[in-house]
């Protein structure tokens, strides 16, 4: 079936020239720019995935009762094009993204896309588009694969009927500005739940986002750069920090191992979370999975049991954590600033990811 899905190439006659390009390239910023190609393929229920294809960036064309507007049937993924110092282009295990992907597309009543189809798509757009790959190593080509509902109808007795696959991509630098790398400081969400048992918080569909946002401005109205979700049940136990997964560093040096809130269903399984929990062991650092409570978290750094914390996904790598405030008050993760296990794995996973490392695990996926 899935051999059968093919793209046509309609490459663009007005692409950004090369000085233009250059200059966007400069700072780009996160999610900003894009690059001059997409991929599009459709899906009906008589046609199946037909019409797929390469062609210029631009604007979609939808009409107003498109289901997707109303209803938020939706889902995405992102993932990153680095250009290795060696020369190649390579992604980071893009048939996880696509599995995901997959599981994403069963939860929210959608059509599976083939996982070959979904790899091969990025293929093609990052192959066409390779001088948007920027060839600096704080930089990357951000990639956005995602599915809409198209069906133009406003009952909801049933899923959409057909659907639009997409991607897109995106130069982008560092989410969390700064100077180097920037512990941040979090803000436990109060009076919001990011996701609640048999609900979508496993899967990565845009409504997630859309209810998080007022938490997310809760935060920043109290001057820390991010939320963080508490179960929904007790409100209580911690689960992630905004779109990133979390973890615990315990113990320093030879001593130090790292632990991460298990997965019960209303955590979004994060690739890089399951790449860090592999790659920690093969530095010495052992790595679990545990649960933790606010209280836990707020005593084991008073007792300096917990000597730093860190969030981890595929846009913003490993970034530190250096303060936590909540309506009881706050606290800080040893002095604040960016702990040595966390700066050790994230220099490990960009290492890999950029090339100047070996890949142990056969992550790396070449493009060109
Ligand atoms: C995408 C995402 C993550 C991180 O997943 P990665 O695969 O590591 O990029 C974590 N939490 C949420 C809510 C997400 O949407």
């Amino acid at each position: 079936m899935s051999g059968e899905i093919t793209f046509d190439l309609l490459t663009s006659d007005r692409c950004v020239p090369d000085a233009v390009r250059a200059a966007m390239l400069e700072s780009p910023g996160f999610g900003q720019v894009f690059t001059d190609h997409m991929i599009t393929l459709r899906w009906s229920q008589d046609r199946g995935w037909h019409d797929g294809k390469l062609q210029p960036y631009g604007p979609l064309v939808l009409d107003p009762a498109t289901a997707v507007l109303h209803y938020s049937q939706e889902i995405f993924e992102g993932l990153k094009a680095y250009r290795q110092e060696a020369g190649p282009i390579v992604t980071f295990r893009p048939e996880a993204n696509a599995a995901r992907f997959a599981k994403s597309a069963a939860r929210m009543a959608m059509p599976q896309l083939p996982q070959d189809a979904f790899v091969r798509a990025i293929e093609i757009l990052v192959t066409q588009d390779k001088d948007w790959v920027p060839h600096s190593t704080s930089q990357s080509l951000y990639l956005r694969p995602f599915m809409i509902a198209t069906t133009p109808a406003l009952g909801v007795g049933k899923p959409a009927s057909s659907y639009l696959f997409a991607v897109i991509a995106s130069p982008s630098g560092a989410v969390f500005t700064g100077t180097g790398v920037r512990a941040v400081s979090v803000w436990l969400a109060q009076g919001y739940t990011r996701a609640a048992p048999g609900g979508t918080g496993a899967v990565k569909t845009g409504g997630n986002y859309a209810a998080s946002f007022a938490a997310q401005q809760q935060a920043i109205d109290q001057g820390c750069d991010q939320v963080v979700w508490l179960d929904a049940a007790e409100h209580r136990w911690v689960e992630e920090m905004g779109g990133m997964n979390l973890f615990f560093v315990y113990g320093s040096g030879s001593d130090a191992r790292i632990m991460t809130p298990p997965l019960t269903g209303s955590l979004l399984p994060g690739i890089t979370r399951g790449s860090i929990l592999r790659l920690a062991p093969d530095l010495g650092i052992p790595a679990g999975e545990e649960p933790i409570s606010v209280e836990q978290w707020r005593d084991r750094c008073a007792a300096g049991e917990i000597t730093e914390v860190f969030a981890c996904g595929t846009a913003a790598v490993i970034t530190p954590v250096g303060t936590v405030k909540g309506t009881g008050g706050g606290w800080q993760m040893g002095d604040g600033q960016p702990g040595q296990v966390t700066m050790r794995l994230r220099e490990e996973l960009l290492g890999i990811q950029f090339g100047r490392l070996p890949d142990p695990h056969g992550w790396v996926h070449k493009i060109i």
